[in-house]
């Protein structure tokens, strides 16, 4: 192997830092430690000239233009479907429907396929671990339908309990929702076996892939899921595009989400004919310049590679775990084997947001609170946490500076 070619598969932390512009801002007069990935990552040059390229140089709405700018436009949107169905190993094209995020994928889900086969009496289950837009959605199916949620309880380390899950699932069960990993506490979910066992009693499943896709290699046909929903934005993308992926049969059978234009053959005051799929589920004119941006995403993290990313996150994560466990009075809520790279502590007579303003101060973010899994915090007993989740630009130097920051802040706060 040549000298360059060396140096360009070897993971350079720094030289990637140097590809996200927003990393050399300063923050209340200190250099930016953005611990905050799990909410949303940063950006990488990359994906912003492509935002501006995009508006600079080929605007137009998408499909049925006859002009250069409106062909344009409609390759480049294109593009990006083909680039998100290798990503995720989907078969065909057809089954990546566009959608504004993992919440919109869900709901899509629910308000569909959900209205279409769930009746009275019927159980979806979903797990302790979820996010809101993992319940809310299935919520309001069950009282619509008089369906039953059912709740697959976790252990104290934040792992789910299997025997239990396999207990609660029966022909009665015919949807399971399950996140793959945890934002909360960073557990990746078997998910793979959680498929397999609603398969055996005929449950369709859909997978929250909004932490996972960003961390792990996702492949959908060997994972055999029916539905998984994910975010760009969590995955260095624009925010305001996602993914929903689905099996194809079940895809055509679902009745139309959203009316209006794009999802039509043909429409006459008496009837209207649906286009087919992707289309069937995009109506009106979709996100086109993030949609275009989030291929340059894509393609950075392939270039970059999976493997690596997770490598160096898996690293900073050791690390932080070792360094935390230090101080005294400081839990970690979330224990899992089998973790991404994010810590969710407590500090004893410490509030989680007293810590995040601290931390603030000295130029970290870090998110404090539920993150938007209530449930999952009454299980733990707890109001909140504290969340650092890390990301491929992030270094062991701005762990240490996380952990001055909180001896610090315990000093002034316990
Ligand atoms: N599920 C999980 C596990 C998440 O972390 C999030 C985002 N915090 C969502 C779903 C919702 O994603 P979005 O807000 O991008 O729709």
């Amino acid at each position: 192997m040549t000298e360059i070619a060396t140096i360009q598969n070897s993971f350079d932390v720094y030289a990637i830092r140097e590809q996200f512009p927003i990393l050399n801002r300063e923050v209340k007069g200190k250099r930016l430690v953005y611990f905050d990935n799990a909410a949303t990552s940063q950006k990488p040059q990359i994906v912003i000239d492509a935002l501006s390229n995009y508006y600079s140089n080929h605007n137009a709405n998408i499909h049925r233009g006859i002009h250069t700018l409106a062909e344009e436009a409609t390759a480049a949107f294109e593009k990006t479907r083909d680039t998100a169905q290798q990503f995720i190993h989907a078969a065909t094209r057809e089954q990546i429907i566009f959608t504004r995020g993992t919440t919109e994928g869900i709901n899509l889900v629910a308000y569909t396929w959900g209205r279409q086969n769930i009746k009275a009496g019927d159980e979806i289950m979903i797990s302790t671990m979820e996010h809101h837009s993992n319940i809310v959605p299935w919520q309001v199916l069950c009282e619509e339908k008089n369906a039953i949620l059912k709740i697959i309880p976790i252990s104290d380390d934040g792992e789910l309990l299997m025997d239990d899950f396999e207990r609660l699932l029966s022909p009665k069960t015919k949807l399971v929702s399950i996140v793959h990993v945890s934002n909360s506490l960073g557990t990746v979910n078997p998910v793979e076996r959680i498929i397999d066992a609603a398969h055996k009693v005929g449950a369709v499943v859909m997978v929250d892939g909004a932490q996972s896709t960003v961390h792990l290699d996702i492949d959908v046909q060997k994972m055999d899921c029916d539905f998984f929903a994910f975010s760009a934005h969590k995955l260095y993308g624009p925010t305001g595009v996602g993914v929903l992926y689905g099996k194809k049969d079940l895809l055509e059978s679902m009745p139309v989400f959203q009316g209006g234009g794009e999802m039509i053959k043909e429409v006459t005051f008496e009837k209207t004919t649906f286009n087919d799929l992707p289309y069937k589920f995009e109506a009106g004119t979709p996100n086109i310049a993030d949609t275009v941006a989030f291929k340059s995403a894509l393609d950075f993290v392939s270039r970059t590679g999976k493997s690596k990313i997770r490598a160096h996150e898996n690293e900073l994560l050791q690390y932080a775990t070792s360094q935390l466990e230090q101080i005294p009075g400081l839990k970690i809520i979330g224990k899992a084997k089998e973790k991404t790279s994010l810590v969710s502590f407590i500090i004893d007579k410490t509030h989680p947001q007293d810590i995040g303003i601290l931390l603030d101060n000295r130029g970290i973010a870090v998110r404090t609170g539920h993150h938007c899994t209530q449930p999952l915090m009454n299980r733990f007993g707890i109001p909140g946490t504290v969340r650092a989740s890390f990301s491929l630009y992030n270094t062991k130097e701005e762990i240490d500076e996380l952990i001055i920051g909180l001896q610090k802040a315990v000093k002034m706060l316990a």
